[in-house]
């Protein structure tokens, strides 16, 4: 490699070149994606004491070439790029929609969709102000709505992110802690949230019936959300004894392949239906 300093010298490492050339591609792809739809929400359903009670939207990428990118792959891309703020619009343009089709429909009118909102979205001067213009334009009820939030939003300027939220929340919007215990959230911030919910952490459920860690901290994440007036709900419960442990202590609400992966918005009313007529 060149003599060069130290930031530039790895640019000449070939391999890393490809690792940007890649990026660059992706990127480009991403952009083009968003002009020609090429993006589908998914829903998975999230059930509370025994019944679905809405969804949470995950978006899903069919790239022309690649088949569907997981999000894992390109939202954190679309972070970096800024491309998250035209990508976050649509999915919650779509997630809107959606609840304003349910609106209509008695068997779906009670579901909530959970909508992820990155925290370059959430830190748009114009944030709120495009939640409300999503729910106006599609006439979708405000109180259908739920936004997760990361312990990410925390770090960076905690009194912004509380007056925002208190703003959507007077319209009647609500708001969950995605991946919690992940994070660094301190609990002095946790109390000053106006928030509905927390989330479990999918790391946490999965080895929750051999690693006492893990069981202890989903423990301690129920008893705090219950001491703070806060509902619970776990992420990625696969078997029916995950399930029950976290029932037994005190976490009724849950979402996993145990009952469905995200899937097509048809598919998840079909799962719904049945359910109601049982
Ligand atoms: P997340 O919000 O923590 O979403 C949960 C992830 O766990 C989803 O992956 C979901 O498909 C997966 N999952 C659900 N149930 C299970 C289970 O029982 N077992 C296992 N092993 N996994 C399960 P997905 O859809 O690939 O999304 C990955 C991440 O991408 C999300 O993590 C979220 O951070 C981000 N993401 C997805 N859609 C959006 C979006 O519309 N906007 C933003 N900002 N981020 C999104
Ligand atoms: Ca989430
Ligand atoms: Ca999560
Ligand atoms: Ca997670």
């Amino acid at each position: 490699a060149k003599k060069a300093g130290r930031d530039t010298l790895q640019f000449f490492d070939p391999r890393m070149q490809q690792v940007v050339r890649e990026r660059a591609t992706l990127e480009q792809d991403l952009r083009t994606g968003l002009a020609q739809q090429q993006f589908e929400l998914f829903f998975q359903p999230q059930v509370e004491d025994g019944s679905i009670i809405g969804a949470e939207g995950l978006v899903r990428w069919r790239h022309p070439g690649k088949g569907f990118v997981s999000p894992a792959n390109f939202i954190p891309l679309a972070e970096e790029s800024g491309l998250i703020v035209p990508l976050g619009e649509w999915v919650l343009r779509t997630a809107c929609e959606q609840l304003a089709r349910w609106a209509q429909d008695p068997a779906l009118s009670e579901l909530v969709v959970a909508v992820n909102v990155s925290p370059r979205q959430f830190y748009q001067a114009q944030f709120v102000d495009q939640v409300l213009a999503a729910l106006a334009v599609t006439g979708a009820p405000p109180s259908r709505l739920k936004l997760e939030l990361t312990e990410g939003l925390l770090l960076t300027d905690i009194d912004d992110t509380i007056a925002k939220m208190v703003q959507l929340k007077q319209h009647g919007v609500g708001f969950s802690l995605d991946d919690f215990g992940t994070g660094y959230s301190s609990l002095a911030y946790l109390k000053r949230l106006p928030l509905d919910q927390l989330k479990i952490d999918q790391s946490f459920v999965r080895d929750v019936l051999t690693d006492p860690n893990d069981a202890a901290i989903a423990k301690t994440i129920v008893a705090l959300g219950m001491s703070l007036g806060l509902r619970v709900i776990a992420e990625g419960v696969e078997t029916e004894a995950q399930r029950a442990f976290l029932h037994e202590h005190g976490c009724h609400a849950w979402q996993g392949y145990l009952l469905s992966p995200p899937v097509p918005v048809a598919q998840l009313e079909t799962l719904v239906r049945r359910e109601r007529q049982t």
